[in-house]
C-alpha cells in the first residue's frame, strides 16, 4: 500500500487528542498496537509445489473489550496497511459504542489466482498462525477485502479443531448455517444509507433525486448503491474493477445487479450508459460521492478534480490527510470511514451476541438495532464536530479517543 497510511492515522489521532486537551502520556498507548503477529507459512498448491505466504494479525487496542476487525487477502497488503486498519477498528468500535477494541489481519496474496482448494488450505494455515491470539473473548476476526462468509466458515472449523470445541463466536460474518446473522452481508452498505440519511437530515436536504457516484461495486459499494437507489437517489455512476458505468439520467441498479458480478460489467450496455474511467467517476459533479474501494483513492494528486457535494467514506481510508484538508477547506462534508462504514462491525457485534446466547434474531430486529446504533453514533460525532468547530473526521476521533481514554483511566493504565 501507500506506505504512509499509518503516519496519516497518527496525524489525525494527534490533532483529535490536542482538541481534547490530552497530554501525550494520556493517549500515547494509542500510537502503537498492543501486539503484532507476523508469520510466514507454506501452502501446498494444487500441482503439488509449495508456496510461502506472509500473514499478519495486529491487535491495536483491547482497552474497551476484545479486539475486533476483518481479515484482508490482497497482493498489496503489508504491515503498514494492517497496522492502520487495526487502529481504525479501535476508533470505529469506540464511535459505534460497541464493547470492542480493534484489530486487523491480512495475507499478502492475490486470491483471484488461487483455486478454491488452495484458498481453503491458505486460510487454514493462516488460522493456525493466529489461533494463539484470537478467540471469542480476545480477538474476533471478520471478512474484509476479498474475504467472505465461506472463508469465515473455514476459520471456524480450523479454530474449533485446534481448541477442541465448536466455537462459532471466534469470527463474525459467517454463513447463517454456522451461526451467522441475518442482515450481516448487507450491513456495511445499509450503514452507508443510514449515515447518508442522517447527514442529509442535518443539512435539511432530501435524498429523493440526489445524484450519487459509487466507487467500488463489491459488498460495500454494491449494497450502498442499491439501497440509495431504492431510497430514490439517482445513482449516475458505479465503478467495477477495470472502469465505471455512467448514465446522466441514472443507472438502473437493480438491473445491473441482476446482470451479475463485476467482471460482466465490462460488457454492460443500456440506453444512455457510457463506460468511463475510475478517475472520471471520482471527478463527477454529484451530490453524494461514495468511495467504497481501497485506501488512498483521493489524494493530493486528484483532490482538485473532486466535484461532489458531500463524501461518504465506504472504504477504510479512501481519502488521505492532504486531500481531506483541501476538501475541509472547501467546506465539503466528509462522513468519515470510522463512522460511515461502521454498519458492518455493528452487525458483527450483533452476530457475536447472538452466538454467545445461541439465540437468533429476525432481520427486521437486526436492521432496526443497526439504525438506532448509527443514529446515536452520528449524533455524537456531528455534535462534537460542531461544538468544537472541527471536521466530522476530527469529531469522530475525538469521540473515539475520549471513550478509549476513559476506559484506560478506569482500568488504571493511565492517571
Ligand atoms: N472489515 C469490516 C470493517 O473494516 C468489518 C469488521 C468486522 O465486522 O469486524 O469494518
Amino acid at each position: 500500500m501507500a506506505g504512509n497510511t499509518y503516519a496519516n492515522m497518527l496525524a489525525v489521532l494527534d490533532s483529535a487528542a490536542a482538541k481534547l486537551g490530552l497530554a501525550e502520556e494520556e493517549y500515547a498507548f494509542l500510537r502503537n498496537p498492543e501486539r503484532e503477529v507476523k508469520g510466514t507459512f507454506p501452502v501446498k498448491m494444487d500441482d503439488g509445489h509449495i508456496e510461502m505466504f506472509e500473514g499478519y494479525r495486529i491487535q491495536h487496542s483491547s482497552m474497551r473489550g476484545p479486539c475486533k476487525g476483518g481479515i484482508r487477502f490482497h497482493p498489496d497488503t503489508d504491515e503498514d496497511e494492517v497496522k492502520s486498519l487495526a487502529a481504525w477498528m479501535s476508533f470505529k468500535c469506540a464511535v459505534a459504542n460497541i464493547p470492542y477494541g480493534g484489530g486487523k489481519g491480512g495475507i499478502t496474496v492475490d486470491p483471484a489466482k488461487l483455486s478454491k482448494a488452495e484458498l481453503e488450505r491458505l486460510t487454514r494455515a493462516y488460522t493456525k498462525l493466529i489461533t494463539p491470539v484470537i478467540g471469542p473473548k480476545t480477538d474476533i476476526p471478520a471478512p474484509d477485502v476479498n474475504t467472505n462468509a465461506q472463508i469465515m466458515g473455514w476459520i471456524v472449523d480450523e479454530y474449533s479443531k485446534l481448541v477442541g470445541e465448536f466455537t462459532p463466536a471466534v469470527v463474525t460474518g459467517k454463513p447463517l448455517a454456522l451461526g451467522g446473522s441475518l442482515g450481516r452481508p448487507a450491513a456495511t452498505g445499509r450503514g452507508i444509507l443510514f449515515n447518508t440519511r442522517e447527514i442529509y437530515k442535518r443539512l435539511g436536504k432530501s435524498l429523493a433525486g440526489a445524484t450519487v457516484a459509487v466507487q467500488g461495486f463489491g459488498n460495500v459499494g454494491g449494497v450502498a448503491a442499491q439501497l440509495l437507489y431504492k431510497e430514490g437517489c439517482k445513482v449516475v455512476a458505479i465503478s467495477y474493477a477495470f472502469g465505471a458505468l455512467y448514465c446522466e439520467n441514472g443507472l438502473n441498479i437493480d438491473e445491473i445487479i441482476d446482470t451479475g458480478y463485476q467482471m460482466k460489467l465490462n460488457d454492460y450496455n443500456a440506453e444512455g450508459v457510457k463506460h468511463i474511467t475510475n478517475e472520471e467517476l471520482l471527478a463527477l459533479p454529484v451530490d453524494i460521492l461514495v468511495p467504497a474501494a481501497l485506501e488512498n483513492a483521493i489524494t493530493e494528486k486528484n483532490v482538485d478534480t473532486i466535484n461532489a457535494g458531500i463524501i461518504v467514506e465506504g472504504a477504510n481510508g479512501p481519502i488521505n490527510n492532504a486531500a481531506s484538508k483541501v476538501l475541509d477547506e472547501k467546506g465539503i462534508y466528509i462522513v468519515p470511514d470510522i463512522l460511515a462504514n461502521s454498519g458492518g462491525v455493528i452487525v458483527s457485534y450483533f452476530e457475536w451476541v447472538q452466538d454467545l446466547q445461541c439465540y437468533f434474531w429476525s432481520e427486521e430486529e437486526v436492521n432496526a438495532k443497526l439504525e438506532r446504533q448509527i443514529s446515536e453514533a452520528f449524533k455524537a460525532v456531528w455534535d462534537t464536530a460542531h461544538e468544537n468547530g472541527v471536521s466530522l473526521r476530527t469529531g469522530a476521533y475525538m469521540v473515539a479517543v475520549s471513550r478509549i481514554v476513559e476506559a484506560a483511566k478506569l482500568r488504571g493504565y493511565i492517571n
